[in-house]
């Protein structure tokens, strides 16, 4: 029987790229720390009430405190989430009051080219709001349908056509691969005084990962890395001195970055540093580029594989993801960074 020929359209073959498995891993083992913080403050409570009264806690006692645990932290979650919610669509009510449509404005075009866009990474079109915010920035939210990227203003002032759309593909990526999905699940745990403080340090590890994935996607669909590096270098040090940011300068800053403070610095960050998005961008253009020039490989021979800051690179191994994920250069020590970042809204 003969084989039908894959058919893969540039955005499946991007979202396939870029998409990163471990970011999953990650964000699981974010949750089960979450849930057992949040178990083991009714489960202290419970065992605590107990010993004080009765002056020691028995087996029964032990398994009814358990369920008691249980089904009030399943209430607690519960009721978090619904609030979670309303949040998310009371952002975007504002939003609709305070702010402007990009299809009403100039920028009309980028509406329509979202759509296009969305159309081929086969997710929901998205609203774009433009809010008043002289600062470089974007972000995206939403819980299930509809989604929003809000647009700061000097966004649409300082960047360049294209750039913009490198910041609207990065934001689009948030909402496809669920990063502003699963940020609602995360609100319960983030809402709680005291705990949230920790609770959004440890998120910080997988939301800094969803920002190299994101800066993947806008580079895997629109192909142009020095035209993402200039996009990223703009929204971190503005446009004035964005220029300026050359070789020298990276390579001071990437030296810097991999200094051990520096990288526990970054655990307090929700973005992944500067220097850290442009070595990515630049190590998984040369990946893409060394995998157009190799034959598509099936899954049984490709191995897992390293990438530079240290998340693992699985192939894709079912059928229907026979995308050719790239191989890996050689790793390139001075260029690595560490880990990645995120929030309810998912800044560029
Ligand atoms: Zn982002």
């Amino acid at each position: 029987m003969q084989q039908q020929p894959y058919q893969y359209t540039k955005g499946k073959i991007a979202v396939e790229r870029a998409r990163m498995s471990s970011d999953n891993v990650v964000l699981g083992v974010t949750f089960g720390v979450f849930f057992l913080l949040t178990f083991g403050y009714f489960i202290y409570s419970y065992f605590d009430e107990v010993a004080k009264h009765l002056g020691g806690v028995t087996f029964l006692g032990g398994v009814i405190g358990l369920l008691i645990a249980l089904v009030l932290g399943c209430v607690f979650l519960a009721v978090s989430l619904g609030i979670g919610m309303f949040l998310t669509r009371m952002m975007r009510q504002q939003m609709l009051g305070n702010s402007l449509e990009v299809q009403y404005s100039a920028y009309a075009w980028l509406r329509d080219w979202s759509n296009e866009v969305a159309a081929d990474l086969e997710m929901p079109q998205v609203e774009i709001f433009i809010t008043q915010n002289p600062v470089i920035n974007a972000y995206a939210f939403g819980f299930a349908r509809p989604y929003a990227i809000v647009l700061h203003s000097g966004s649409i002032r300082y960047l360049t056509e294209d750039e913009l759309k490198v910041i609207v593909v990065h934001e689009m990526a948030h909402i496809k691969y669920k990063h502003t999905d699963a940020s609602v699940y995360l609100i319960p745990f983030l809402i709680i005084p005291i705990i949230n403080m920790a609770g959004n340090w440890i998120a910080g590890f997988w939301r800094r990962r969803t920002e190299f994935t994101a800066d993947r996607l806008a580079l895997a669909y629109i192909g142009d890395a020095a035209l993402v590096k200039n996009a990223l270098i703009k929204v971190h040090v503005g446009p004035d001195t964005a220029k300026d940011m050359n070789d020298v300068a990276r390579q001071w800053l990437q030296y810097k970055a991999e200094r051990p403070m520096n990288r526990f610095a970054q655990t307090f960050s929700d973005h992944p540093y500067l220097v850290r998005r442009l070595s990515q961008v630049d190590y998984w253009d040369t990946a893409f580029h060394a995998a157009q020039a190799q034959p598509v490989q099936t899954a049984s021979a490709t191995p897992v594989q390293s990438a530079p800051n240290g998340e693992m690179a699985a192939q894709s191994s079912a059928a229907s993801t026979q995308t050719p994920k790239p191989p890996v250069p050689p790793r390139k020590r001075k260029n690595s960074q560490g880990s990645p970042k995120g929030d309810n809204a998912s800044e560029a």
